[in-house]
């Protein structure tokens, strides 16, 4: 779509922002498939490929109050493990939830950081699988199976859809500094 020349990293809204706290809008079909729509889906993309631990990134937290979320897994210092998974969801919901939560660490580019010692990682309750149902950027609509890790991620970026940060559905004594979390649970998980 957009070229390397037009991307820019975007400026990322933070805790305390009261676009992170406000309900994305959907968007039409026209809307999606509009250069303006499609120029902000690239820059979100380029934005969480800039940020080294990102794997996925919504429209709020760059300002605009949409229901875009971009999805890129790639594996990362913390999560060597991981296999690439790259979608853009508009208008994600989650259709159908399998089995019961579990605990997960996660973080957030708009909490804390933006070093990596600065981010806040915590243990946040969240499916391992799940159907979800989403437009994708042609506007073409798409149902999906999701499951472990891409599950988890994507729970992450429907929460910012409707104003909800994984600080809120941490358990606060699970609250860790990026060091913190780099010390305790990734160096203790290679040992
Ligand atoms: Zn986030």
């Amino acid at each position: 779509m957009g070229e390397i020349a037009f991307m820019k990293i975007l400026t990322l809204r933070r805790l305390g922002d009261p676009i992170l706290r406000a309900k994305a809008k959907k968007l039409a079909k026209s809307q999606i498939l509009s250069t303006k729509t499609q120029n902000l889906i690239d820059n979100l993309r380029y934005t969480c490929d800039k940020k080294n631990y990102g794997v996925g990134i919504s429209a709020p937290q760059v300002g605009e109050s949409l229901a875009i979320s971009v999805i890129a897994i790639k594996p990362t210092p913390a999560r060597p493990d991981l296999v690439l998974f790259d979608d853009v969801l508009i208008n994600a919901e989650i259709v159908k939830t399998f089995g019961q939560p579990v605990k997960k660490w996660e973080g957030c580019c708009s909490v804390g950081g933006p070093a990596f010692e600065n981010l806040i990682y915590g243990l946040v309750p969240r499916y391992k699988k799940m159907r979800i149902k989403y437009l994708d950027r042609n506007a073409q609509p798409q149902t999906k199976i999701v499951d472990g890790f891409v599950a988890h991620v994507v729970q992450h970026e429907i929460d910012h859809l409707n104003g909800v940060l994984f600080t809120d559905l941490a358990d606060p004594k699970s609250l860790m500094m990026g060091d913190e979390y780099q010390r305790w649970v990734i160096n203790k998980k290679h040992e």
